[in-house]
């Protein structure tokens, strides 16, 4: 069921709420694909009725290039979830459903967690996740919502907008999901050529070899490491690698005893941006 208004997604959710059902929401920009389906259907597992929005919101791109070349095709994407989940609410608001007045971000305080990697490399995006997410809460009004590892600098945000703002609402994080030769799923992926999409896989080779390299190497060596891999693919230009701690995510030259780490990539393949990580010692 697509439903593109606010208030006639509130009648309905207003129904299953006083019939005791848990709400749950995974928020998207669409162009669903199985990394979408896996949260969908870790979803399902605590929850009874379960919201996707599909919104590509325009405040959490600093790219007005990768904002306009974004895959959208809504049709799809209901036919998407018709065929695995047809009990799910598709919820497509308009922009001016999201922002009232101007389409611009409200100003968070995140802390430590944005200063490196997305929220270095991409200015203001994590104030556009924060001003989106702040507002389906508000709308959705979920028990749950649901969040990929994929992107776990924004999955930690997600956890500290919650506290900044009071919302009554659980976030639950799910492992990233990939295809049969590592490469993490993406909307972004759509994008790639055949050949491109064969390139890609480079990112998950370099991540499993950190982790790999990761007790007896130095975090330097790996980094060295690293470096040559990308540089050995010209048509790729690695933006960031960073080892950093798992909690505050702040990158790390070297080890401690007892910290979790996890290895982080973004990584253009001509004009397509790519991002990944993954846990190192845990
Ligand atoms: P997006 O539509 O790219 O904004 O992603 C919507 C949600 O799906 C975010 O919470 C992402 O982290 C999550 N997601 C995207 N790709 C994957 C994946 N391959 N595995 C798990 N979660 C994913």
């Amino acid at each position: 069921m697509v439903i593109n208004s606010k208030t006639s997604l509130q009648e309905t959710l207003e129904i299953a709420r006083k019939e005791g059902k848990i709400i749950g929401l995974v928020p998207t920009m669409g162009a669903l694909h199985d990394g979408h389906l896996s949260l969908i259907n870790f979803a399902y597992s605590h929850c009874d009725k379960v919201v996707v929005s599909v919104f590509v919101n325009p405040t959490q791109f600093n790219n007005a290039s990768d904002l306009e070349k974004y895959p959208r095709d809504v049709t799809k994407d209901a036919e998407f979830l018709r065929t695995h989940n047809p009990e799910t609410i598709i919820f497509t608001p308009e922009v001016s459903e999201i922002y009232s007045g101007k389409v611009e971000s409200e100003s968070f305080d995140f802390g430590s967690f944005v200063n490196y990697m997305e929220g270095e490399f991409r200015t203001g995006h994590f104030d556009g996740v924060g001003s989106v997410l702040k507002r389906l809460f508000e709308i959705v009004k979920p028990d749950k919502a649901f969040f990929g590892e994929k992107d776990y600098q924004q999955l930690l945000v997600v956890k500290k907008l919650v506290e900044i703002t009071g919302q009554d609402v659980e976030i639950i994080g799910c492992p990233t999901s990939r295809n049969e030769f590592g490469l993490a799923q993406s909307s972004r992926n759509f994008r790639l050529t055949d050949s491109e999409l064969k390139e890609a896989e480079l990112i998950y080779k370099a991540l499993s070899k950190v982790k790999k390299m990761f007790d007896t190497n130095s975090i330097k060596e790996i980094e060295n490491d690293v470096e040559k891999m990308f540089e050995a693919h010209p048509s790729f230009e690695l933006e960031y690698f960073s080892i950093v701690k798992e909690d505050d995510l702040i990158p790390t030259t070297n080890k401690e005893p007892k910290q979790k780490y996890r290895a982080f990539i973004a990584a253009f393949l001509g004009e397509v941006r790519l991002i990944d990580n993954m846990a190192l010692n845990y």
